[in-house]
């Protein structure tokens, strides 16, 4: 087996990659960077919580965050309570929950959404079926059920959820993902959250670059490629509508580096 085949292969266990051209190696002129989190500038971990910020990292975004005059928001379905506990004590725009959240300044405080009462039974119900190897986290209104510990109950998972939309009230949707599976409502979407961005200053008249990992930041590769913008997907599988690939996150961060 040829040695880029095998890399391939040990960096990801369930879908062979695509080659794709990478980005550029220096961007040059205005540009505004939109960042999903997990997957892309942090290794994935069975447990969302797992998950650990070097201060190598923080102090990057935050070189980032200046080089660009503010021009930088994560883009992530994590809550935005969440990315800050990450990232602490660093503060920076982000679009949490694909968009059901927004902090527009960098400072500014995001209460997370309660948790609709369907919703909450449905979690309940699923956490009862799949037991403990699958951790079911609940975000308001977005339920996402990680099977990165147990990747044997994702099929099982994804049925669950996708029974329930008949049940659920109408405007939700089941978005799979690399290792697990979650249920948005449909304004929940990453281009619409970068679309929000990119009517404000600093963002406003920037040319958007967007770098993410997994299925449910697709949406977002859209908006970026309709308005002009990069679009780059991590690991990228056989099907994307990304322009650009790199090969995991230790490359993701030399790039992001290469622009400081
Ligand atoms: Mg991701």
């Amino acid at each position: 087996m040829n040695e880029v085949l095998q890399k391939m292969i040990s960096e990801s266990p369930q879908k062979p990659q695509a080659v794709m051209p990478k980005p550029q190696a220096v961007l040059t002129g205005e540009w505004a960077l939109f960042l999903d989190i997990d997957g892309t500038l942090l290794e994935h971990a069975e447990h969302p919580d797992a998950v650990s910020v070097s201060d190598e990292l923080r102090s990057l975004l935050q070189g980032l965050d200046r080089k660009l005059d503010g021009a930088l928001a994560f883009i992530t379905g994590r809550s935005v309570a969440a990315v800050d506990h990450l990232f602490q004590p660093l503060k920076l725009r982000a679009a949490g929950l694909y968009g059901l959240e927004h902090r527009l300044s960098p400072g500014d405080d995001v209460e997370i959404a309660d948790e609709p009462a369907d919703i909450a039974a449905l979690a309940d119900e699923i956490e009862a079926e799949l037991g403990r190897g699958a951790y079911i986290e609940r975000k308001g209104r977005v339920l996402a059920i990680h099977t990165r510990a147990a990747p044997h109950l994702l099929p099982r998972a994804t049925q669950l959820v996708e029974q329930a939309l008949a049940t659920l009230p109408k405007g939700y949707r089941v978005v799979p993902g690399n290792a697990g599976v979650e249920l948005l409502p449909l304004e929940a979407a990453k281009g619409a959250a970068i679309r929000r961005f990119m009517d404000i200053a600093p963002f406003t008249g920037r040319r958007p670059v967007f770098l993410g990992d997994d299925t449910s930041d697709e949406n977002g590769f859209e908006t970026i490629n309709d308005t002009g913008g990069i679009s780059i997907r991590v690991k990228p599988p056989a099907h994307t509508t990304a322009q650009y690939g790199l090969a995991g996150v230790a490359e993701t961060l030399a790039w992001l580096r290469g622009q400081l």
